[in-house]
């Protein structure tokens, strides 16, 4: 039997724990169990460490993550056993009406997410600051082209398969986009945006050093506003990937008549903003607010990377990976806002 390395979270304000932990008898039915081969520091982890999102403790944080697949459990494709893969974040029960009717299996009346749950919720092997995680039978594999490296491939199952979604919800290209955040959502939203063909897509950020990227991934960066270099009123869709409801009232402004506001990155309650109803009733616009992504967004990231991987400027995104072991290091790297991720090896 081996020994998995976890990393257990105990409380905000205290170190990481380092426990070597049995990985168990072969996986169960339609359960996978993947060797991690690279993690990244979500923002969401570090809302948890630095206490600005509870969660249950101890915990095996850290959902974002690509490994090799060691054993599978009966019912689940023999193949994928050597393969790289990326898998769904969140593990649903197929049968409920959220997963059934809704096409939103990631608010599943059983959901399990990976990374959130506590550290006793079965085989402990919950996370991706280990060496190890079992998959569960809900949750969809999807194997990595040669081509699709680990730094390209690590948050694709977070931030890259959430943006896909919330670029299907648009429907077809329009010309002019405005993306309100430049972190790792607005950067993949916009390489995203261009490779569908909208023609303009504006990039805005209050940080000079993150829009340093975004002609990288064929956008037009914007300080502090959008109002400079978009006529109000002319906008197809925009984009809240900052977090800050402070945003919203030139979003709305920017938006033309049934136009599209696509709301991704407000997951957290400090979120409250004054909204003027009148102009969203006036001007005939769609808000649609969305939450992590379905099964089918995360095969497209896997296409999208493997089209358009190559291009991309990694090595300004990922930092070099720190040993899991200094997984305090990494959180303390992340908080500096230096990388888009950090990543961590185990
Ligand atoms: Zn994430
Ligand atoms: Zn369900």
């Amino acid at each position: 039997m081996i020994d998995a390395r976890l990393s257990v979270f105990q409380g905000v304000g205290q170190p990481f724990a380092f426990v070597a932990h049995p990985v168990g008898a072969a996986p169960g039915p339609g359960e996978c169990l993947v060797q991690i081969s690279l993690a990244s520091v979500c923002g969401s982890d570090l809302h948890t460490v630095d206490g600005r999102r509870s969660g249950p403790t101890p915990v095996v944080l850290g959902h974002e993550g690509v490994g090799r697949v060691l054993a599978v459990g009966s019912g689940r494709e023999t193949g994928l056993v050597g393969r790289r893969v990326t898998w769904t974040l969140a593990d649903s029960c197929g049968v409920c009406r959220c997963c059934r009717e809704w096409d939103l299996p990631q608010k599943c009346e059983r959901l399990f997410k990976y990374g959130h749950a506590p550290f006793h919720d079965g085989t402990g092997l919950n996370g991706t600051y280990a060496s190890h995680v079992l998959l569960r039978a809900g949750t969809t594999v999807r194997p990595l082209p040669e081509t699709v490296t680990d730094e390209m491939a690590v948050s694709a199952n977070c931030a890259l398969a959430t943006m896909v979604g919330a670029v299907e919800g648009l429907g077809g290209p329009g010309e002019l986009a405005v993306i309100q955040g430049a972190g790792l959502l607005g950067l993949y939203g916009c390489a995203l945006l261009k490779e569908l063909g909208w023609r303009r897509v504006v990039v805005v950020d209050t940080n000079p050093a993150r829009l340093e990227l975004v002609t990288d991934f064929g956008g037009e960066p914007a300080l502090n506003s959008a109002c400079s270099v978009v006529p109000s009123g002319t906008a197809d869709a925009v984009f809240e990937v900052t977090g800050q409801g402070a945003v919203i009232a030139e979003g709305l402004d920017l938006l033309r008549p049934r136009g599209r506001y696509q709301w991704v990155g407000m997951v957290h309650a400090a979120s409250r903003f004054e909204l003027v109803g009148e102009v969203v009733v006036r001007k005939c616009l769609t808000i649609q607010g969305l939450h992590n992504y379905v099964p089918r967004h995360l095969g497209a990231a896997v296409e999208f990377l493997q089209r358009q991987g190559a291009r991309l400027p990694w090595e300004r995104l990922i930092s070099p990976a720190l040993p899991l072991e200094s997984l305090d290091a990494a959180m303390a790297l992340a908080r500096t806002g230096r990388w888009a991720r950090v990543a961590v090896r185990p």
